[in-house]
């Protein structure tokens, strides 16, 4: 205003209001980019577990969808922030999960070089910590009981660096192999204790016997204290005979799926996307949350990268594997379920509709446990589980008039209300 005294009025007035224009430009331009930076964390706010469910900062159920890196020994390269923050810019994840080996075959891991170890944690954490994605903190062993002093002293350090951030997840012991479910649970005890005398709330996850595979133990002798789940892992190749685990979990015991894969166990072999899309459809249901296996350049099915692959990030669709590309375009684009197929006359669903009532009865080829109603929009309207007679009752009145899909397993069947 000062300079308009000397000289011409309206133009120093016509140049005020353009800098005013290019300033609110501006500003506008730097609150578009910020709201287009996801940021997971301040979205979801401190996880918790309320009626046997993972809930975000409000209590309602929330789905964390993210990738794990590669054990620490191997993998490394890639356990950084720009890393991280290309996953959740480019790939949109929630969550990076941090396997730190504690002993390999080789005998090298956290035991034999602990500060090397820590460090790469350290890096991703940091790197979470700074782009507002979740972090799990994974002791990534098959035998972890056998070193419950070195555990209990390595979380204990790490819920005292942490423990106050919201994007900290413990993973205690990776997948117990040949461990009774006692032997886990004992370890698991001692390990909380160290934590929880530090960090009195954030997740704790717990591997179940035989490769996290064992829901239905942790089911019938659960752990006690806060905030605790439990893990599951599968390779959609070899396991659709296991799927029931997961299956009888929901509603029983909160589970996080901290590894999985769309091809054989031992992380080759056919990437199989029709079981891979049944396991990922029952993980959106059920807002289950999941990391996938893993980020590595290296010739196996499970990895992402194609080996030469950039440690930074950046990666172009000619650095990314099959498994990479599938599992970025789910991330990317899978907000909506696809639609079931609705069959005409599905084999082992029949439904009757009263005046109050919609009726779904299944039995004929197998009885199902649960069912899911959608609307056409493909959104999960409701869940539903039967205590055993595959029975399900749907209150007329809930649903608007229109057309809704129920499905049971493979057998979906659209209905009309009017
Ligand atoms: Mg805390």
């Amino acid at each position: 205003m000062r300079e308009a005294k000397s000289g011409t009025p309206f133009v120093w007035g016509k140049k005020a209001s353009i800098d005013k224009v290019l300033f609110s430009l501006m500003l506008l331009c730097f609150l578009v980019i910020s709201a287009w930076s996801r940021n997971p964390v301040s979205l979801f706010g401190d996880l918790s577990v309320k009626n046997k469910r993972i809930v975000d900062k409000n209590g309602d159920p929330v789905q964390l969808r993210g990738m794990s890196l590669f054990w620490s020994q191997h993998g490394h390269r890639f356990w950084n922030a720009n890393v991280v923050k290309w996953l959740r810019d480019d790939w949109k994840i929630d969550v990076i999960r941090a396997p730190m080996g504690v002993m390999d075959e080789e005998g090298v891991g956290y035991i034999s070089e602990p500060n090397i170890h820590k460090t790469y944690v350290n890096r991703v954490v940091q790197g979470a910590l700074e782009h507002g994605v979740y972090v799990i903190i994974d002791w990534h062993d098959h035998a972890a009981h056998k070193y419950t002093t070195q555990a209990k002293q390595f979380f204990s350090e790490m819920a005292q660096e942490y423990g106050d951030t919201p994007n900290v997840i413990y993973e205690i012991y990776n997948e117990p192999e040949y461990v009774d479910w006692n032997t886990v649970k004992n370890y698991a005890n001692q390990v909380i204790s160290s934590i929880r005398a530090h960090d009195p709330d954030n997740l704790i996850l717990v591997g179940t016997p035989e490769w996290s595979q064992q829901l239905d133990q942790a089911i019938n002798n659960p752990i006690s204290g806060t905030n605790i789940v439990y893990t599951f892992h599968f390779y959609a190749n070899s396991h659709s005979g296991i799927r029931w685990q997961l299956e009888n979990a929901i509603g029983k015991i909160p589970v996080f799926v901290t590894e999985w894969g769309g091809c054989n166990y031992d992380g080759n072999g056919y990437f199989n996307t029709g079981e891979t899309n049944n396991w990922l459809r029952l993980m959106w249901d059920n807002k289950i949350s999941w990391c996938k296996w893993s980020i590595m350049a290296k010739d196996e099915t499970s990895a992402a990268l194609k080996v030469g692959a950039s440690s930074q990030g950046g990666w172009t669709s000619s650095d990314l594997s099959e498994s990479g590309k599938f599992i970025r375009t789910y991330l990317r684009g899978n907000t909506k379920i696809e639609l079931p197929i609705c069959q005409e006359r599905p084999k082992g669903i029949r439904l009757y509709m009263s005046d109050k009532e919609i009726h779904l009865f299944t039995g004929e080829g197998a009885v199902a446990k649960a069912a899911t109603l959608y609307n056409l929009q493909g959104r999960n309207i409701v869940n539903m589980h039967s205590a055993g007679k595959g029975h399900f009752t749907i209150q007329r009145k809930a649903l608007k008039p229109g057309v809704w899909i129920v499905r049971t397993g493979e057998q979906a069947v659209k209905f009309l209300v009017k």
